[in-house]
């Protein structure tokens, strides 16, 4: 039986990865310290013989007994407001953390796979973002402990790999949304679901001229787990992404459709300077390396987390 250790394993993304990895027959050791996640969302592993969790700070050195044969480092705050108020955490499990990770994967002879970011093309000026692209990142703005810090995790990565021998694998994730996102973690998703839901104003910022596409959970992780099984060959970095794009402007009007909600929609000033004016996944290398592609609709994957949020706000 494959065994997986998965980093940040109590967060949104990573404890839908660790419920695909059981159900592929892996065993799983799951790592986190809870800064931004919850062990509601792994609660319903408490008694599965299989899932043993572990209260960890990944930036600190800790050794695991037996062996790994996976090593998901997901650890990281994710959403722009921890860019202001955790900025310092943030650098530090994308370097120390991701640092950790590796000698973890070095020593155990694991695959060592990490969640980068689209964030690493910054506010692009290529459109859509193929791999290729270097990207256009500034690295003293606020989004810079966040976009930099990733990119310091993939050149890391591919140190250990070059000069270390590591089967090590990068992907880089486009907005992915779904059910376990905290209602109150700032980012659109919940933010717009939750203001739809209370009939709250949704809050546009800035123009709402800037674009996402946004990718449903269960097609992210289906990426993932297909790239763990990629020969070593296959180090990435690969986009994981739905190409659908949306202004953030249509987005507020397709999940006021959705919610039925009497909300208005209103603008507010942008958050954080630098916000990417556009962004959407070039998917060819997914498509063609891993026969990936997203299957689940915005509509009905907006669906499915709605009904989720329904029961929190
Ligand atoms: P999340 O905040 O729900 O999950 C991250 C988890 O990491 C949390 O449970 C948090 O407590 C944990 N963590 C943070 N620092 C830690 C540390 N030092 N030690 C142990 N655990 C720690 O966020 P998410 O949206 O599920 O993101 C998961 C990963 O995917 C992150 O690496 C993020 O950068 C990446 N990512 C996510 C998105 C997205 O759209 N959701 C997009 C791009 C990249
Ligand atoms: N945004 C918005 N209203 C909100 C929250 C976010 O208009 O209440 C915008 C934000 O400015 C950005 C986009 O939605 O342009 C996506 O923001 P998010 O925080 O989800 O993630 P990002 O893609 O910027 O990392």
């Amino acid at each position: 039986m494959p065994r997986s250790v998965v980093t940040g394993g109590a967060g949104f993304l990573p404890s839908h990865l660790c419920d695909r990895l059981l159900a592929e027959g892996h065993e799983v050791v799951a790592l986190d310290n809870f800064l931004t996640g919850s062990s509601d969302n792994i609660a319903h592993l408490k008694d599965n013989p299989k899932f043993t969790f572990i209260e960890q700070d990944v930036c600190q050195p800790y050794e695991l007994d037996g062996d790994v044969d996976f090593v998901f480092h997901m650890a990281s705050p994710a959403s722009p407001v921890d860019f202001t108020t955790k900025a310092i955490e943030i650098m530090m499990v994308n370097s120390e953390g991701t640092h950790q990770s590796l000698k973890l994967a070095l020593a155990k002879s694991a695959v060592f796979l990490m969640a980068s970011t689209s964030e690493v093309y910054g506010d692009p000026l290529v459109h859509p973002q193929p791999e290729e692209y270097w990207g256009n990142v500034n690295p003293i703005g606020i989004r810079g402990v966040y976009d930099e810090s990733k990119r310091f995790s993939e050149a890391l990565i591919m140190a250990y790999r070059r000069f270390k021998g590591v089967d090590t694998k990068i992907f880089r994730i486009f907005n992915t949304y779904g059910p376990r996102m905290r209602l109150d973690d700032g980012r659109v998703v919940p933010n717009f679901i939750g203001q739809a839901l209370r009939g709250d104003n949704i809050t546009v910022y800035g123009t709402g001229t800037q674009t996402r596409s946004f990718c449903y959970v269960a097609d992210l992780v289906d990426g993932i787990y297909r790239l763990s099984q990629a020969p070593k060959e296959v180090s990435g970095p690969i986009n994981l992404g739905n190409p659908t794009e949306r202004t953030m402007l249509e987005f507020a009007q397709e999940i006021k459709r959705l919610t039925e909600s009497e909300s208005a929609i209103v603008y507010e000033e942008l958050k954080t300077a630098d916000d990417p004016k556009q962004r959407r996944p070039d998917n060819t290398k997914a498509r063609e390396i891993l026969g990936w592609e997203p299957k689940v609709s915005l509509e009905d994957g907006l669906r499915a987390t709605i009904e989720y949020f329904k029961g929190k706000v």
